[in-house]
């Protein structure tokens, strides 16, 4: 485990003790096993340090974090392009900081670190686990099947239910979230399209 991925996980840890909406949410481990995860890149990654001035000072240690540890994170894209298309794959990544395939592991919650670029639509999908979304930067209008659609800001939250289909639209800023999943189906990938 890299010292850059070991402080993304500690900030995160912060950042959930001092946040009561994600506190309750999740049952944020003390002490995890890490796991060696090979790193990769996606393209998008160039987009983080455009964030910098968009984050409050709540996100701040752990943005700087993220920041030091794009090299080492194990980036990934659920979707292909054949899904999504080449224009939103070039402004789109996450990672698995937490979870049954994260770069620490538990069975009992998923963290990922995601960002979205400027104008993007990411379509209607769902999946069985629960979700908080959390900003960190950035801003984007979520929708979720029978609520209005809101504009997150930094430190926003929104609640996904199991199933619950939703969608996100970007702005002219991107956004950056901080995602924390739980219960069942835990370990398995969103599915695009309506439940
Ligand atoms: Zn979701």
């Amino acid at each position: 485990m890299t010292t850059a991925l070991r402080s993304v996980f500690d900030a995160a840890s912060v950042l959930v003790r001092d946040t009561p909406e994600l506190r309750t949410f999740s049952d944020w481990p003390v002490d995890v096993p890490s796991s060696q995860l090979t790193p990769t890149d996606v393209p998008g990654t160039a987009l983080l340090e455009g964030f910098r001035d968009q984050v409050p000072e709540q996100a701040l240690a752990l943005f700087e974090a993220i920041l030091a540890a794009i090299p080492e994170a194990e980036w990934r894209q659920t979707y292909s392009e054949d899904e999504v298309g080449r224009h939103f794959l070039d402004r789109y990544g996450y990672f698995e900081l937490l979870g049954p395939s994260g770069h620490f592991r538990s069975d009992e919650t998923r963290a990922f670190i995601g960002f979205w670029g400027a104008g993007l639509e990411y379509d209607w999908h769902h999946h069985e686990a629960e979700e908080l979304y959390f900003v960190l930067a950035g801003e984007a209008v979520f929708e979720a099947e029978g609520m209005q659609p809101r504009t997150l800001k930094p430190l926003d939250h929104q609640l996904h239910t199991s199933n619950q289909p939703h969608a996100m639209n970007t702005l002219d800023s991107g956004v950056l979230t901080f995602v924390l999943w739980r219960g069942a189906g835990l370990g398995n990938p969103p599915q695009m399209g309506f439940a």
